[in-house]
Protein backbone atom coordinates (compact mmCIF):
# COMPACT_ATOMS: atom_id res chain seq x y z
CA UNK A 1 0.00 0.00 0.00
CA UNK A 2 0.75 3.68 -0.89
CA UNK A 3 2.39 6.08 2.29
CA UNK A 4 -1.06 8.15 2.71
CA UNK A 5 0.00 12.06 1.34
CA UNK A 6 1.21 14.40 4.43
CA UNK A 7 2.55 16.81 2.10
CA UNK A 8 2.04 18.24 -1.20
CA UNK A 9 4.12 21.22 -2.94
CA UNK A 10 2.84 23.87 -5.04
CA UNK A 11 4.69 26.00 -8.02
CA UNK A 12 3.44 29.25 -7.75
CA UNK A 13 4.61 32.84 -9.42
CA UNK A 14 3.73 36.38 -9.59
CA UNK A 15 3.74 39.51 -11.40
CA UNK A 16 5.76 42.86 -9.95
CA UNK A 17 2.13 43.74 -8.83
CA UNK A 18 2.41 40.68 -6.19
CA UNK A 19 -0.50 39.07 -8.79
CA UNK A 20 0.28 34.98 -8.08
CA UNK A 21 -0.33 32.71 -10.58
CA UNK A 22 -0.41 29.00 -9.02
CA UNK A 23 1.73 26.66 -11.81
CA UNK A 24 0.52 23.79 -9.85
CA UNK A 25 0.28 21.33 -6.62
CA UNK A 26 2.43 17.93 -7.08
CA UNK A 27 2.53 14.99 -4.27
CA UNK A 28 6.55 15.39 -5.03
CA UNK A 29 9.13 17.98 -4.46
CA UNK A 30 10.55 16.82 -7.86
CA UNK A 31 7.92 17.43 -9.64
CA UNK A 32 7.21 20.91 -8.32
CA UNK A 33 10.89 22.18 -9.17
CA UNK A 34 10.57 20.08 -12.98
CA UNK A 35 7.28 22.16 -13.56
CA UNK A 36 8.94 25.72 -12.49
CA UNK A 37 12.34 25.09 -14.49
CA UNK A 38 10.07 24.72 -17.29
CA UNK A 39 7.83 27.78 -16.29
CA UNK A 40 11.37 29.73 -16.11
CA UNK A 41 12.38 28.68 -20.00
CA UNK A 42 9.39 30.22 -21.35
CA UNK A 43 8.90 33.29 -18.81
CA UNK A 44 10.71 35.43 -21.26
CA UNK A 45 7.19 36.82 -22.76
CA UNK A 46 5.36 36.79 -19.42
CA UNK A 47 5.86 39.51 -16.79
CA UNK A 48 6.58 37.37 -13.64
CA UNK A 49 9.31 38.51 -11.57
CA UNK A 50 9.04 35.38 -8.59
CA UNK A 51 8.49 32.29 -7.88
CA UNK A 52 8.75 29.89 -4.97
CA UNK A 53 8.18 26.54 -4.38
CA UNK A 54 6.53 25.78 -0.91
CA UNK A 55 5.65 22.75 1.01
CA UNK A 56 2.27 22.49 2.53
CA UNK A 57 0.92 19.89 5.75
CA UNK A 58 -2.18 18.29 4.76
CA UNK A 59 -4.19 17.89 7.61
CA UNK A 60 -2.52 20.59 9.64
CA UNK A 61 -4.66 23.17 11.67
CA UNK A 62 -3.04 26.42 12.34
CA UNK A 63 -0.98 29.33 10.72
CA UNK A 64 2.36 27.48 10.51
CA UNK A 65 1.04 24.67 7.68
CA UNK A 66 3.28 26.02 5.08
CA UNK A 67 7.00 26.53 4.25
CA UNK A 68 9.17 28.31 1.16
CA UNK A 69 11.26 25.91 0.08
CA UNK A 70 13.30 27.79 -2.96
CA UNK A 71 12.34 31.62 -4.08
CA UNK A 72 13.16 32.71 -7.62
CA UNK A 73 13.90 36.26 -8.96
CA UNK A 74 14.34 37.56 -12.14
CA UNK A 75 16.97 39.76 -12.90
CA UNK A 76 19.10 41.22 -16.36
CA UNK A 77 21.36 38.32 -17.39
CA UNK A 78 25.21 40.17 -16.71
CA UNK A 79 26.00 38.21 -19.81
CA UNK A 80 23.16 38.61 -22.45
CA UNK A 81 21.49 41.24 -20.94
CA UNK A 82 18.17 39.84 -21.51
CA UNK A 83 15.30 39.28 -18.82
CA UNK A 84 15.82 36.14 -17.98
CA UNK A 85 18.30 35.42 -15.18
CA UNK A 86 16.94 33.85 -12.11
CA UNK A 87 18.65 33.87 -8.49
CA UNK A 88 17.20 31.86 -6.28
CA UNK A 89 16.88 32.00 -2.96
CA UNK A 90 19.12 34.31 -0.93
CA UNK A 91 22.07 34.53 -3.79
CA UNK A 92 22.30 30.34 -3.43
CA UNK A 93 22.36 29.95 -6.96
CA UNK A 94 21.73 31.48 -10.34
CA UNK A 95 20.98 30.43 -13.57
CA UNK A 96 19.94 32.54 -17.49
CA UNK A 97 17.20 30.89 -19.15
CA UNK A 98 18.00 32.21 -22.59
CA UNK A 99 18.98 29.00 -24.70
CA UNK A 100 21.65 30.45 -26.52
CA UNK A 101 23.15 31.96 -22.93
CA UNK A 102 22.70 29.52 -20.33
CA UNK A 103 25.12 31.74 -17.74
CA UNK A 104 25.17 30.42 -14.13
CA UNK A 105 26.43 31.39 -10.72
CA UNK A 106 26.33 28.06 -8.37
CA UNK A 107 28.15 27.45 -4.53
CA UNK A 108 30.32 24.38 -5.24
CA UNK A 109 29.03 20.77 -3.93
CA UNK A 110 32.05 19.77 -2.38
CA UNK A 111 33.63 23.26 -0.73
CA UNK A 112 31.28 25.54 -0.03
CA UNK A 113 34.04 28.47 0.28
CA UNK A 114 34.05 28.17 -3.49
CA UNK A 115 31.69 29.08 -5.90
CA UNK A 116 31.75 28.38 -9.85
CA UNK A 117 30.25 30.18 -12.43
CA UNK A 118 30.18 29.67 -15.97
CA UNK A 119 28.81 30.84 -19.71
CA UNK A 120 28.18 27.18 -21.72
CA UNK A 121 27.67 29.18 -24.97
CA UNK A 122 31.22 30.00 -24.68
CA UNK A 123 32.02 26.80 -23.12
CA UNK A 124 33.65 28.89 -19.87
CA UNK A 125 34.42 28.36 -16.45
CA UNK A 126 35.89 30.13 -13.60
CA UNK A 127 36.03 29.87 -10.37
CA UNK A 128 35.56 32.79 -7.21
CA UNK A 129 35.12 32.69 -3.54
CA UNK A 130 31.27 34.39 -3.09
CA UNK A 131 28.65 34.59 -4.80
CA UNK A 132 29.14 38.42 -6.08
CA UNK A 133 32.12 37.46 -6.53
CA UNK A 134 31.36 34.71 -9.92
CA UNK A 135 28.74 37.25 -10.64
CA UNK A 136 31.38 39.57 -11.27
CA UNK A 137 33.26 36.58 -13.35
CA UNK A 138 30.56 36.73 -15.72
CA UNK A 139 30.65 40.41 -16.28
CA UNK A 140 34.04 40.04 -16.91
CA UNK A 141 33.33 36.91 -19.06
CA UNK A 142 31.11 39.08 -21.51
CA UNK A 143 33.33 41.83 -21.56
CA UNK A 144 36.78 39.49 -22.28
CA UNK A 145 34.15 37.80 -24.74
CA UNK A 146 32.77 41.07 -26.29
CA UNK A 147 36.77 42.47 -27.23
CA UNK A 148 37.51 39.11 -28.96
CA UNK A 149 34.35 40.01 -31.14
CA UNK A 150 32.54 36.68 -29.64
CA UNK A 151 29.09 38.54 -28.65
CA UNK A 152 28.86 39.21 -32.54
CA UNK A 153 28.80 35.85 -33.29
CA UNK A 154 26.21 34.78 -30.45
CA UNK A 155 22.92 36.00 -32.75
CA UNK A 156 20.31 37.99 -30.94
CA UNK A 157 16.98 36.85 -29.71
CA UNK A 158 15.49 38.38 -32.95
CA UNK A 159 17.90 36.68 -35.26
CA UNK A 160 17.52 33.15 -33.71
CA UNK A 161 14.14 33.24 -33.60
CA UNK A 162 14.25 34.21 -37.24
CA UNK A 163 16.73 31.29 -37.86
CA UNK A 164 14.42 29.10 -36.15
CA UNK A 165 11.38 30.22 -38.58
CA UNK A 166 13.58 29.47 -41.69
CA UNK A 167 14.42 26.58 -40.78
CA UNK A 168 10.56 25.36 -39.90
CA UNK A 169 10.05 26.74 -43.42
CA UNK A 170 12.75 24.25 -44.96
CA UNK A 171 10.98 21.16 -43.33
CA UNK A 172 7.31 22.21 -44.00
CA UNK A 173 8.73 23.17 -47.85
CA UNK A 174 10.45 20.01 -47.97
CA UNK A 175 7.31 17.83 -46.50
CA UNK A 176 5.55 19.67 -48.95
CA UNK A 177 7.58 18.63 -52.22
CA UNK A 178 7.55 15.20 -50.85
CA UNK A 179 4.14 15.53 -50.44
CA UNK A 180 3.29 16.70 -54.07
CA UNK A 181 6.44 13.80 -55.41
CA UNK A 182 4.33 10.90 -54.47
CA UNK A 183 1.21 12.64 -55.84
CA UNK A 184 2.65 13.42 -59.34
CA UNK A 185 4.66 10.42 -59.46
ZN1 LIG B 1 22.08 35.19 -20.37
Amino acid sequence: MEEPLKQVFVAVVATPGGDKTQLGVFSTEQDAWDVMRAFLSRAGSTNVVSGSIVAWEIDYVGEEGSLELAAFDRTNCPVCDELTFWVEGDEDKARCYYPRCGAWVEQNAYDPSRWDCGWPAANWNKRAESYQQAFKGLVAMRAQSAAAGMTERMPSREAWLDEKDRERRTIQQKKFDSVTEDITE
